[in-house]
């Protein structure tokens, strides 16, 4: 008999095993313990060889540990905090905006008990939940009507399901784009049911481009905000207020997806120039779509802002009520706006708008702080710099400006990207991940967004 089948036969029963971890299921409960023990045993059967390195007479207690540390990790959530190091504010990999504390308590209110979310109080009948953000929403973006789906993708999708259902849409071939993979125009525009018609050329659309498209199967014409690039060099587009001016000569409705959707002026915060919706609506659009969870710094979701006789038609759409929002989302919501409602406190009370404008020289003061402690956890097989770097703002929103920032420049003692691509992943294996990227050799950390600083340093001293 070879040694794997003399393992095999003194593997213990699953009795014998739940009798040794009687402890576990206190905790875990009877069931999970029994089925986490025979999927230990049924593995070591399968892996005999494993078994051979095991001491015969401590296996009972290691397969009851080997339970334990499996029923362990099985309770640890797989969606978890992280701190985003990337230098890009707006991560869409790492769930994009973070909420105001305003938001997370409303979001807690409704969760936790009954609400009257669409329940009229005063007459007593079924109400509207967009009425919630409706209000709100019409002042800040200056409109007469809104509604809130799950994304802005849904967004376009159901406006132009409702418009243009089996008719022609002209859009920009400057504008065809796509973003982070899973949105392209072409594609959304083809699943609302709609004919896309490309107009002009890549780098130059005329306004007789659009005029020579539009015919009597035109349902509107649309302008998407070329959100995650900029086409630079001999270029010419169409401006809003020309291309409203057209839509309305012809009888046709002129829609704006504005991507990012900002509600405050840019520059007033020392950010680069972006229009807001209110600006959009100005210049003639009849509605627009923007993300709730990009600039906005809220919830994710999609807000279709604009005329009411069009809003009312979206609402009607049986395809609302596939994309419509939850109450969760609606409650964040609803605090998000109530803070836009003082922009002179906007920056401190909004984290994204407080991580998009933290000075440089306050992020630097933060690296040097923090530049020593980390290069005392990291020695000596790691090196620490403070280093100039540059963020981005993420999601498409100002896709070539940067923001001037700070953060540490990690680099191998032995120079080699093995020693990089270790302490990367060793990063990622922290307790609350840290997501930084790598650079040219190095391991960038850039703390624009780094708020819980003692938290951060506190688990990298431990790990050493
Ligand atoms: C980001 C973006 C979208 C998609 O918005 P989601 O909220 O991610 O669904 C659509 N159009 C434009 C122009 C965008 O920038």
């Amino acid at each position: 008999m070879n040694s794997d089948k003399q393992h095999l036969r003194s593997l213990p029963s699953v009795d014998r095993v739940l009798r040794e971890a009687g402890h576990l299921a206190e905790r875990w409960g009877h069931e999970r313990v029994t089925a986490a023990i025979r999927n230990e045993l049924e593995q070591m059967r399968n892996n005999p060889e494993a078994l051979n390195t095991a001491d015969k007479t401590s296996l009972l207690s290691h397969v009851a540990a080997a339970v334990e540390t499996e029923l362990e990790n099985a309770a640890q959530s797989s969606l978890v905090s992280v701190f985003n190091l990337t230098g890009t504010v707006l991560h869409t990999n790492l769930g994009r905006a973070s909420l105001p504390e305003e938001a997370l308590q409303a979001v807690q209110v409704v969760a936790r008990s009954p609400s009257n979310l669409e329940y009229d109080l005063e007459t007593g009948v079924r109400g509207d939940r967009d009425s919630h953000v409706e209000r709100l929403l019409c002042q800040l973006c200056d409109v007469e009507a809104a509604t809130v789906v799950n994304n802005n993708a849904a967004a376009v999708l159901l406006v132009l399901n409702t418009l243009a259902t089996g008719l022609e849409v002209p859009v920009s071939r400057g504008e065809l784009v796509e973003i982070g993979g899973s949105f392209r125009i072409p594609e959304i525009m083809q699943s609302s049911g709609c004919v896309l018609v490309e107009v002009g050329t890549t780098n130059r659309t005329h306004l007789k481009d659009y005029k020579n498209a539009v015919n009597d199967r035109t349902a509107l014409l649309l302008k998407v905000h070329a959100s995650n690039y900029q086409i630079q060099g001999f270029t010419r587009s169409v401006t809003e207020t020309e291309l409203a001016q057209l839509a309305h000569e012809c009888g046709l409705p002129f829609v704006v997806d504005l991507g990012s959707g900002n509600l405050v002026d840019f520059p007033a915060f020392n950010l680069p120039d972006e229009p807001t919706v209110a600006h959009t609506v100005r210049s003639g659009a009849d509605i627009v779509t923007f993300s709730g969870d990009k600039l906005l710094g809220g919830p994710q979701c999609g807000i279709i802002a604009g005329k009411r006789e069009l809003i009312t038609r979206f609402k009607k759409n049986p395809m609302k009520r596939a994309l419509r929002v939850d109450k969760m989302t609606l409650a964040a919501l609803l605090e998000v706006f109530r803070l836009y409602q003082d922009p002179s406190r906007l920056a401190e009370k909004l984290p994204t708008l407080a991580f998009l404008t933290r000075p440089a020289a306050e992020i630097r003061t933060q690296a040097e702080r923090i530049a020593p402690r980390v290069a005392e956890a990291l020695a000596p097989r790691y090196e620490v710099a403070v280093s100039e770097c540059h963020s981005q703002v993420g999601s498409g929103a100002l896709p070539v400006d940067t923001l001037p920032s700070y953060g540490l420049r990690i680099s191998a003692a032995d120079e080699s990207d093995e020693a990089i691509r270790q302490l990367a992943e060793s990063m990622r294996r922290l307790a609350v991940p840290v997501i930084g990227r790598i650079n040219k050799g190095a391991y960038f950390l850039d703390l624009r967004c780094l708020d819980r600083e003692e938290e951060f340093i506190a688990q990298l001293e431990q790990s050493k």
